[in-house]
């Protein structure tokens, strides 16, 4: 799509909010007006399938969200950026008790962590995805023998951990989690089906949330 065309439909959006979504909710985006109180905070990646107020059915003002490429949060020594920012303010003044890291199938991020090599050219994504390469290393020492559609099975749940380990790194998480204030989630939203799967916190083993959606 050209970028006229582009332009023209989100702004004909925009008309659609402004005339019909915002004067049946007037009242809580006016309520909104100078405070939130998000109920979480869920890290997803940037891929345009995911709608996560759609996937959680929450509203304006109830999730405080967040998105990089692949969901990688890189750790706190790491990475002084937006992502660390974003989660020192969720931490210590939106003072969500619940984070969810969400990955889902078909990452071109994972894709890359799978190969490598596909980010050629791409010095920015290349120097990124370091943040997770805790997930290929476990892939090789558990897995090494596995290759395409497993290979990134494998490697997107391994993703979603690796980062989970990482945000515990950041010293706010850390002392939430301490104090038992903070829980954190792992997840792994299925484009095609719309399933989620959820990691157990103790064996880090994925098992599916809510059931197949018929
Ligand atoms: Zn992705």
């Amino acid at each position: 799509m050209k970028s006229r065309e582009a332009l023209s439909k989100i702004t004909r959006g925009v008309a659609k909010f402004q005339a019909e979504v915002y004067p049946a909710q007037r009242k809580l985006f006016e309520a909104l007006k100078y405070r939130q109180e998000p109920i979480a905070m869920f890290f997803t990646c940037a891929d345009s399938r995911i709608l996560p107020n759609v996937l959680l059915q929450t509203g304006a003002g109830e999730i405080f969200t967040e998105r990089t490429p692949g969901n990688i949060v890189p750790k706190y020594s790491d990475h002084v950026g937006g992502v660390t920012a974003s989660v020192e303010y969720a931490m210590m003044v939106l003072r969500v008790s619940l984070i969810i890291v969400c990955g889902h199938t078909d990452c071109g991020v994972v894709k890359v962590l799978a190969e490598p090599e596909q980010a050629n050219g791409m010095p920015a994504l290349q120097n990124w995805i370091r943040h997770s390469f805790g997930s290929r290393e476990r892939l090789l020492r558990e897995h090494p023998e596995v290759y395409g559609e497993e290979k990134l099975q494998f490697l997107t749940e391994y993703n979603v951990l690796t980062q989970l380990e990482n945000l515990k790194t950041h010293p706010a998480v850390a002392s939430r989690l301490l104090s038992g204030e903070l829980e954190i989630r792992g997840w792994i939203y299925d484009i095609g089906d719309g399933s989620v799967r959820e990691a157990d916190p103790e064996s880090g083993r994925f098992e599916m949330l809510n059931g197949l959606v018929k």
